[in-house]
């Protein structure tokens, strides 16, 4: 896993929020403010534009502009959350990555976030698709899984994630707000960290 690698998960990411846009908004709709599919179109094709136009060197300087680029552009609760999670990742991630070193730099980055936003898991957020996508990587990496299949694992474990949110109770965020009106939606940020996972498990296929 190389620099290319991240650029093209990024680039990925970008196609597969845009394509889903419509359903990340209707999700939002139900439960927020019908922006998360346009805030994240938004984010992620400036972030796939910016690794496009100025290459950076480094695994390291993809996930900084990723993470700096998402907390500028993107208007929303869910910009600086991902946010940190690609800046925290940057920190983290030594060189050259192996599966050991992304599993350990993504787990810091889910921390990050968790922190900054308060949340844990079963808030009905995406912490509940990031926080089983980092333990799947775990024991992937525990287990000697090679990489493909470990973000296979990874992507359907943020996959299965997003849908756990459906029958739960908002607890941060907008939705929370809603009280148990929250309940019988699928999270919005849950189900953009699982396209992100999926971006993933795709590029390095
Ligand atoms: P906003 O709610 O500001 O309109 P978005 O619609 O882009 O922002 O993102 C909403 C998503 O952000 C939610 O579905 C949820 O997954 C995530 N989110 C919101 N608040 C928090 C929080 N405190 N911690 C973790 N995730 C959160
Ligand atoms: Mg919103
Ligand atoms: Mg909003």
């Amino acid at each position: 896993m190389d620099t290319d690698v991240l650029v093209a998960w990024f680039a990925e990411t970008a196609r597969l929020v845009h394509r889903e846009r419509e359903r990340l908004t209707d999700l939002d709709a139900a439960i927020g403010d019908a922006d998360h599919g346009s805030n994240l179109d938004r984010g992620f094709s400036e972030v796939a534009r910016a690794l496009a136009t100025s290459p950076p060197d480094t695994p390291a300087q993809v996930l900084a502009t990723a993470g700096a680029t998402l907390i500028r552009r993107v208007g929303g609760a869910s910009g600086p959350l991902y946010g940190s999670v690609f800046r925290q990742m940057g920190k983290s991630l030594t060189s050259p990555v192996t599966l050991a070193g992304f599993a350990a730099a993504f787990e810091e980055g889910v921390v990050a976030a968790e922190r900054l936003g308060k949340a844990a898991l079963g808030d009905k957020t995406m912490v509940d698709a990031l926080v089983p996508a980092s333990r799947a990587l775990a024991l992937a990496v525990r287990d000697g899984v090679g990489v493909r299949e470990a973000f296979e694992q990874a992507a359907r474990a943020a996959a299965d994630g997003a849908k756990a949110t459906i029958p739960l109770q908002a607890r941060k965020g907008r939705a929370s707000y809603l009280g148990e009106r929250s309940v019988g939606h699928e999270d919005p940020g849950a189900a953009s960290a699982a396209l992100l996972m999926a971006a993933l498990a795709t590029v390095v296929a």
